[in-house]
Protein backbone atom coordinates (compact mmCIF):
# COMPACT_ATOMS: atom_id res chain seq x y z
CA UNK A 1 0.00 0.00 0.00
CA UNK A 2 1.17 3.38 -0.69
CA UNK A 3 2.01 5.55 2.02
CA UNK A 4 2.62 9.25 2.55
CA UNK A 5 6.38 9.60 3.18
CA UNK A 6 7.59 11.64 5.92
CA UNK A 7 10.96 14.38 5.03
CA UNK A 8 14.26 12.02 4.90
CA UNK A 9 15.02 14.59 7.88
CA UNK A 10 12.21 13.21 9.95
CA UNK A 11 12.66 9.90 8.75
CA UNK A 12 16.15 10.21 10.07
CA UNK A 13 14.99 11.57 13.68
CA UNK A 14 15.49 8.95 16.57
CA UNK A 15 12.40 7.76 18.35
CA UNK A 16 13.29 9.04 21.70
CA UNK A 17 11.19 10.85 24.33
CA UNK A 18 13.01 12.98 27.08
CA UNK A 19 11.15 11.76 29.98
CA UNK A 20 8.08 8.96 29.80
CA UNK A 21 5.65 10.89 32.72
CA UNK A 22 4.28 9.20 35.90
CA UNK A 23 0.60 8.34 34.58
CA UNK A 24 2.30 6.57 31.93
CA UNK A 25 4.45 4.62 34.46
CA UNK A 26 0.90 4.24 36.46
CA UNK A 27 -0.80 2.47 33.39
CA UNK A 28 1.73 0.15 32.83
CA UNK A 29 1.50 -0.55 36.94
CA UNK A 30 -2.08 -0.68 36.97
CA UNK A 31 -1.62 1.46 40.44
CA UNK A 32 -1.68 5.04 40.99
CA UNK A 33 1.64 6.61 43.34
CA UNK A 34 1.23 7.51 46.71
CA UNK A 35 3.87 9.86 46.78
CA UNK A 36 4.87 11.85 43.52
CA UNK A 37 8.28 12.76 44.20
CA UNK A 38 10.22 12.49 41.24
CA UNK A 39 9.17 15.59 38.32
CA UNK A 40 10.25 18.45 39.80
CA UNK A 41 6.82 19.56 40.44
CA UNK A 42 5.74 21.31 43.81
CA UNK A 43 2.76 19.76 45.80
CA UNK A 44 2.73 22.43 47.65
CA UNK A 45 0.80 23.76 44.93
CA UNK A 46 -0.12 27.40 43.23
CA UNK A 47 -1.24 30.67 45.59
CA UNK A 48 -5.57 29.88 46.10
CA UNK A 49 -5.76 32.89 44.41
CA UNK A 50 -4.04 31.67 41.21
CA UNK A 51 -7.52 29.11 41.47
CA UNK A 52 -9.76 31.65 41.98
CA UNK A 53 -8.41 33.28 39.06
CA UNK A 54 -8.46 30.14 37.05
CA UNK A 55 -12.00 29.40 38.15
CA UNK A 56 -12.88 33.46 37.20
CA UNK A 57 -11.06 32.80 33.71
CA UNK A 58 -13.48 29.31 33.10
CA UNK A 59 -16.11 31.58 32.74
CA UNK A 60 -15.00 33.38 29.54
CA UNK A 61 -13.28 30.36 28.49
CA UNK A 62 -15.44 30.25 25.02
CA UNK A 63 -13.12 33.37 23.87
CA UNK A 64 -9.79 32.83 22.17
CA UNK A 65 -6.61 34.23 24.16
CA UNK A 66 -5.30 37.31 24.10
CA UNK A 67 -2.46 36.31 21.08
CA UNK A 68 0.04 38.82 22.47
CA UNK A 69 -0.47 37.68 26.14
CA UNK A 70 -0.33 41.66 27.27
CA UNK A 71 -1.96 41.59 30.32
CA UNK A 72 0.87 39.01 31.36
CA UNK A 73 3.94 40.23 29.80
CA UNK A 74 3.31 44.36 30.59
CA UNK A 75 2.98 42.37 34.32
CA UNK A 76 6.27 40.44 33.76
CA UNK A 77 8.11 43.20 32.45
CA UNK A 78 7.16 45.48 35.55
CA UNK A 79 8.19 42.83 37.77
CA UNK A 80 11.78 42.40 36.05
CA UNK A 81 11.92 45.74 35.68
CA UNK A 82 12.41 45.93 31.71
CA UNK A 83 9.75 46.96 29.17
CA UNK A 84 7.44 45.07 27.93
CA UNK A 85 8.83 44.00 24.09
CA UNK A 86 11.74 42.81 25.88
CA UNK A 87 9.60 39.16 27.29
CA UNK A 88 8.10 37.30 25.27
CA UNK A 89 5.84 34.16 26.73
CA UNK A 90 5.52 30.46 25.51
CA UNK A 91 4.11 27.13 26.78
CA UNK A 92 6.43 26.44 29.68
CA UNK A 93 10.19 27.28 29.33
CA UNK A 94 9.64 23.85 27.21
CA UNK A 95 8.24 25.30 24.35
CA UNK A 96 10.26 28.11 24.52
CA UNK A 97 13.82 26.18 24.28
CA UNK A 98 12.28 24.53 21.05
CA UNK A 99 11.56 27.99 19.43
CA UNK A 100 14.61 29.36 20.04
CA UNK A 101 15.96 26.49 18.10
CA UNK A 102 14.12 26.94 15.42
CA UNK A 103 15.34 30.58 15.53
CA UNK A 104 18.90 30.05 15.31
CA UNK A 105 19.90 26.36 14.60
CA UNK A 106 19.93 24.83 10.76
CA UNK A 107 20.72 21.55 9.84
CA UNK A 108 24.60 20.68 10.91
CA UNK A 109 25.13 24.01 13.55
CA UNK A 110 27.13 23.46 15.86
CA UNK A 111 25.03 23.58 19.72
CA UNK A 112 26.75 23.66 23.03
CA UNK A 113 24.98 21.89 26.33
CA UNK A 114 26.45 19.41 29.31
CA UNK A 115 26.57 15.53 29.51
CA UNK A 116 24.19 14.98 31.52
CA UNK A 117 21.63 18.20 31.28
CA UNK A 118 18.14 19.36 30.91
CA UNK A 119 16.88 16.75 27.86
CA UNK A 120 14.54 18.29 26.27
CA UNK A 121 16.70 20.97 25.32
CA UNK A 122 18.77 18.32 23.50
CA UNK A 123 15.47 16.65 21.87
CA UNK A 124 14.68 20.04 20.26
CA UNK A 125 18.14 20.11 19.18
CA UNK A 126 18.15 16.86 17.38
CA UNK A 127 14.59 18.03 15.71
CA UNK A 128 16.16 20.76 14.35
CA UNK A 129 19.15 18.69 12.53
CA UNK A 130 21.73 20.51 15.42
CA UNK A 131 25.21 19.16 16.06
CA UNK A 132 24.69 18.75 19.92
CA UNK A 133 28.12 18.42 21.59
CA UNK A 134 28.67 17.85 25.41
CA UNK A 135 30.54 19.17 28.01
CA UNK A 136 30.72 16.74 31.14
CA UNK A 137 30.17 17.95 34.70
CA UNK A 138 33.12 19.08 36.71
CA UNK A 139 31.93 16.67 39.41
CA UNK A 140 27.97 17.70 40.49
CA UNK A 141 28.35 20.91 39.08
CA UNK A 142 27.95 22.27 35.22
CA UNK A 143 31.37 23.62 33.48
CA UNK A 144 30.44 27.22 32.89
CA UNK A 145 34.15 27.92 31.48
CA UNK A 146 34.37 24.78 29.65
CA UNK A 147 31.08 24.75 27.76
CA UNK A 148 32.18 28.97 26.99
CA UNK A 149 35.44 27.02 25.69
CA UNK A 150 33.75 24.75 23.55
CA UNK A 151 31.44 27.14 22.18
CA UNK A 152 34.34 29.20 21.10
CA UNK A 153 36.49 25.65 19.54
CA UNK A 154 33.50 24.72 17.71
CA UNK A 155 32.01 27.98 16.63
CA UNK A 156 28.53 26.77 17.99
CA UNK A 157 25.31 29.29 17.48
CA UNK A 158 24.02 28.66 20.49
CA UNK A 159 25.28 27.41 24.02
CA UNK A 160 22.68 26.12 27.00
CA UNK A 161 23.12 26.56 30.65
CA UNK A 162 20.83 25.79 33.26
CA UNK A 163 21.52 27.74 36.86
CA UNK A 164 20.67 26.30 39.01
CA UNK A 165 21.25 23.13 37.49
CA UNK A 166 18.78 20.39 36.74
CA UNK A 167 19.70 17.32 37.92
CA UNK A 168 22.02 18.26 40.09
CA UNK A 169 20.52 20.77 42.33
CA UNK A 170 23.64 22.85 42.18
CA UNK A 171 24.44 26.33 41.40
CA UNK A 172 27.40 28.92 40.30
CA UNK A 173 26.99 32.29 41.56
CA UNK A 174 26.39 35.25 39.46
CA UNK A 175 29.85 36.27 39.24
CA UNK A 176 31.10 32.97 37.35
CA UNK A 177 27.62 33.36 34.86
CA UNK A 178 28.52 36.55 33.88
CA UNK A 179 32.32 35.37 33.41
CA UNK A 180 31.04 32.69 31.27
CA UNK A 181 28.45 35.04 29.54
CA UNK A 182 31.44 37.36 28.86
CA UNK A 183 33.94 34.46 27.42
CA UNK A 184 30.93 33.09 25.01
CA UNK A 185 31.87 34.68 21.15
CA UNK A 186 29.10 37.31 20.54
CA UNK A 187 27.54 35.37 17.40
CA UNK A 188 26.77 32.62 19.73
CA UNK A 189 23.15 32.47 21.40
CA UNK A 190 23.48 32.27 25.25
CA UNK A 191 20.41 30.24 26.65
CA UNK A 192 20.36 30.66 30.27
CA UNK A 193 17.70 28.58 31.74
CA UNK A 194 16.67 29.95 34.80
CA UNK A 195 13.84 27.10 35.54
CA UNK A 196 14.98 27.20 39.29
CA UNK A 197 15.73 31.23 39.58
CA UNK A 198 12.89 31.52 42.23
CA UNK A 199 14.79 29.09 44.66
CA UNK A 200 18.08 30.14 44.20
CA UNK A 201 20.12 31.89 47.29
CA UNK A 202 20.38 35.18 46.98
CA UNK A 203 23.17 35.97 44.31
CA UNK A 204 22.76 33.46 42.42
CA UNK A 205 20.85 35.37 39.32
CA UNK A 206 22.85 38.10 37.63
CA UNK A 207 21.39 41.51 37.35
CA UNK A 208 19.08 41.63 34.34
CA UNK A 209 21.26 43.47 31.11
CA UNK A 210 18.67 43.47 28.14
CA UNK A 211 21.33 45.73 26.22
CA UNK A 212 23.72 42.24 26.21
CA UNK A 213 22.95 40.85 22.52
CA UNK A 214 23.27 37.30 22.83
CA UNK A 215 22.02 36.75 25.90
CA UNK A 216 18.40 35.24 26.31
CA UNK A 217 17.03 33.93 29.59
CA UNK A 218 13.85 31.33 30.45
CA UNK A 219 11.69 31.35 33.37
CA UNK A 220 8.99 29.05 34.69
CA UNK A 221 5.54 28.97 36.62
CA UNK A 222 5.89 25.92 37.28
CA UNK A 223 8.54 24.83 39.83
CA UNK A 224 8.51 27.50 42.66
CA UNK A 225 5.02 28.94 41.57
CA UNK A 226 3.79 25.40 41.42
CA UNK A 227 1.82 25.72 37.69
CA UNK A 228 3.70 22.30 36.04
CA UNK A 229 0.30 21.57 34.60
CA UNK A 230 -0.75 25.16 33.14
CA UNK A 231 2.38 24.97 30.77
CA UNK A 232 3.43 28.32 31.38
CA UNK A 233 6.77 30.26 31.29
CA UNK A 234 8.92 33.26 29.32
CA UNK A 235 11.74 34.11 28.07
CA UNK A 236 13.57 37.69 28.04
CA UNK A 237 16.39 39.86 26.48
CA UNK A 238 17.46 42.17 24.10
CA UNK A 239 14.06 42.90 22.01
CA UNK A 240 15.92 41.64 18.69
CA UNK A 241 15.94 38.23 20.19
CA UNK A 242 12.69 38.19 21.74
CA UNK A 243 10.80 39.88 19.01
CA UNK A 244 12.08 37.32 16.67
CA UNK A 245 9.68 34.32 18.28
CA UNK A 246 6.57 36.71 17.15
CA UNK A 247 7.78 34.86 13.71
CA UNK A 248 8.08 31.16 14.71
CA UNK A 249 5.54 31.07 18.01
CA UNK A 250 2.04 29.29 18.18
CA UNK A 251 0.45 32.91 18.60
CA UNK A 252 -2.85 31.19 20.53
CA UNK A 253 -0.51 28.84 22.47
CA UNK A 254 -0.47 30.31 25.86
CA UNK A 255 -4.46 29.46 26.92
CA UNK A 256 -6.50 31.64 28.93
CA UNK A 257 -6.61 30.01 32.05
CA UNK A 258 -2.74 30.04 31.61
CA UNK A 259 -2.62 33.77 31.04
CA UNK A 260 -5.18 34.76 34.27
CA UNK A 261 -3.02 32.12 36.34
CA UNK A 262 0.44 33.60 35.87
CA UNK A 263 -0.93 36.75 36.13
CA UNK A 264 -2.60 35.97 39.39
CA UNK A 265 0.71 34.01 40.49
CA UNK A 266 2.91 37.00 40.28
CA UNK A 267 0.81 39.26 42.17
CA UNK A 268 1.12 37.36 45.01
CA UNK A 269 4.65 37.16 45.70
CA UNK A 270 3.76 36.69 49.15
CA UNK A 271 3.06 33.50 48.14
CA UNK A 272 5.75 32.64 46.65
CA UNK A 273 7.69 33.54 49.41
CA UNK A 274 5.81 31.41 51.29
CA UNK A 275 6.81 28.33 49.46
CA UNK A 276 10.07 28.71 48.92
CA UNK A 277 10.16 28.90 53.18
CA UNK A 278 8.20 25.68 52.80
CA UNK A 279 11.21 23.72 49.88
CA UNK A 280 13.85 24.91 51.85
CA UNK A 281 12.18 22.97 54.86
CA UNK A 282 11.11 20.02 52.57
CA UNK A 283 15.12 19.88 51.21
CA UNK A 284 16.29 19.83 54.89
CA UNK A 285 13.89 17.08 55.45
CA UNK A 286 14.63 14.88 52.54
CA UNK A 287 18.55 15.14 53.69
CA UNK A 288 17.75 14.10 57.40
CA UNK A 289 15.86 11.13 55.68
CA UNK A 290 18.70 10.53 53.65
CA UNK A 291 21.14 10.63 56.40
CA UNK A 292 19.03 8.54 58.40
CA UNK A 293 19.50 5.55 55.80
CA UNK A 294 23.24 6.47 55.51
CA UNK A 295 23.08 8.67 51.98
CA UNK A 296 24.30 11.73 51.26
CA UNK A 297 22.20 14.63 50.18
CA UNK A 298 23.59 16.77 48.05
CA UNK A 299 23.32 20.64 48.17
CA UNK A 300 20.40 22.46 46.69
CA UNK A 301 19.34 25.80 45.02
CA UNK A 302 16.25 23.82 43.55
CA UNK A 303 12.73 22.67 44.52
CA UNK A 304 14.62 18.93 44.76
CA UNK A 305 17.44 17.37 46.35
CA UNK A 306 20.09 14.54 44.95
CA UNK A 307 20.94 12.14 46.94
CA UNK A 308 24.15 9.77 46.28
CA UNK A 309 23.15 5.96 46.64
CA UNK A 310 26.33 5.13 47.27
CA UNK A 311 26.99 2.39 44.90
CA UNK A 312 26.66 2.42 41.12
CA UNK A 313 23.55 3.47 38.67
CA UNK A 314 22.27 -0.05 38.36
CA UNK A 315 21.99 -0.04 42.54
CA UNK A 316 20.45 3.72 41.80
CA UNK A 317 17.73 2.22 39.56
CA UNK A 318 17.08 -0.73 41.60
CA UNK A 319 16.20 1.39 44.20
CA UNK A 320 14.22 3.58 42.49
CA UNK A 321 12.22 0.00 41.27
CA UNK A 322 11.84 -0.92 45.28
CA UNK A 323 10.62 2.63 45.71
CA UNK A 324 8.18 2.52 42.64
CA UNK A 325 6.90 -1.10 43.45
CA UNK A 326 6.05 0.93 47.04
CA UNK A 327 4.26 4.00 45.30
CA UNK A 328 6.90 6.29 45.46
CA UNK A 329 7.23 8.69 42.35
CA UNK A 330 11.42 9.52 42.01
CA UNK A 331 13.31 10.08 39.04
CA UNK A 332 17.33 9.85 38.57
CA UNK A 333 19.80 11.24 36.07
CA UNK A 334 20.92 8.76 33.48
CA UNK A 335 24.40 9.97 32.56
CA UNK A 336 27.61 7.83 34.05
CA UNK A 337 29.11 9.84 36.98
CA UNK A 338 25.89 11.49 37.91
CA UNK A 339 23.44 8.37 37.59
CA UNK A 340 24.49 6.54 41.30
CA UNK A 341 21.95 9.85 42.60
CA UNK A 342 18.43 9.55 42.85
CA UNK A 343 16.36 13.40 42.96
CA UNK A 344 13.76 13.83 44.93
CA UNK A 345 11.30 16.76 45.00
CA UNK A 346 10.99 19.09 47.78
CA UNK A 347 7.04 18.34 48.75
CA UNK A 348 4.44 18.15 52.01
CA UNK A 349 4.77 16.70 55.14
CA UNK A 350 2.53 13.43 54.10
CA UNK A 351 4.70 12.65 50.71
CA UNK A 352 7.83 12.97 52.60
CA UNK A 353 6.24 10.31 55.68
CA UNK A 354 5.54 8.00 53.23
CA UNK A 355 9.46 8.68 51.66
CA UNK A 356 10.95 8.58 55.09
CA UNK A 357 8.81 4.81 55.77
CA UNK A 358 9.44 3.36 52.31
CA UNK A 359 13.69 4.28 51.64
CA UNK A 360 14.81 1.85 54.22
CA UNK A 361 12.40 -0.95 52.91
CA UNK A 362 13.66 0.10 49.22
CA UNK A 363 17.10 0.08 50.29
CA UNK A 364 17.10 -2.81 51.80
CA UNK A 365 15.36 -5.02 49.28
CA UNK A 366 17.46 -3.30 46.62
CA UNK A 367 21.01 -3.70 48.16
CA UNK A 368 19.62 -7.68 48.69
CA UNK A 369 18.97 -7.75 44.87
CA UNK A 370 22.10 -5.62 44.00
C1 LIG B 1 11.46 21.82 34.75
C2 LIG B 1 12.47 22.43 33.86
C3 LIG B 1 12.09 23.04 32.67
C4 LIG B 1 10.66 22.97 32.15
O1 LIG B 1 9.95 24.09 32.45
P1 LIG B 1 8.47 24.25 31.88
O2 LIG B 1 8.25 25.71 32.00
O3 LIG B 1 7.57 23.42 32.72
O4 LIG B 1 8.47 23.79 30.45
C5 LIG B 1 13.05 23.66 31.90
N1 LIG B 1 14.33 23.65 32.28
C6 LIG B 1 14.74 23.05 33.39
C7 LIG B 1 16.19 23.07 33.77
C8 LIG B 1 13.83 22.40 34.21
O5 LIG B 1 14.23 21.73 35.27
Amino acid sequence: MPKPSFTAFIDALPETIPFVGPEALERRSGTAFRARIGANESGFGPSPKVIAAIAEAAQQIWCYPDPENHDLKSALAAHLGIEADEVTVGEGIDGLLGLAVHLFISPGDVVVSSLGAYPTFNYHVAAFGGDLQLVPYAGTQEDPMALAAKARETNARIVYLANPDNPMGSYWPAEAINAFIQSVPETCLVILDEAYGETAPAGTLPAIDTTQSNLLRFRTFSKAYGMAGMRVGYAFGNTRLVNAFNRVRNHFGVNRLAQAAALAALADQDYLAATVSAIAEARDRIATIAQTNGLRALPSATNFVAVDCGRDGDYAALVLAELAQRGVFIRKPMTRGLDHHIRISAAPQAELDILAKTLPEALRAAYGAG
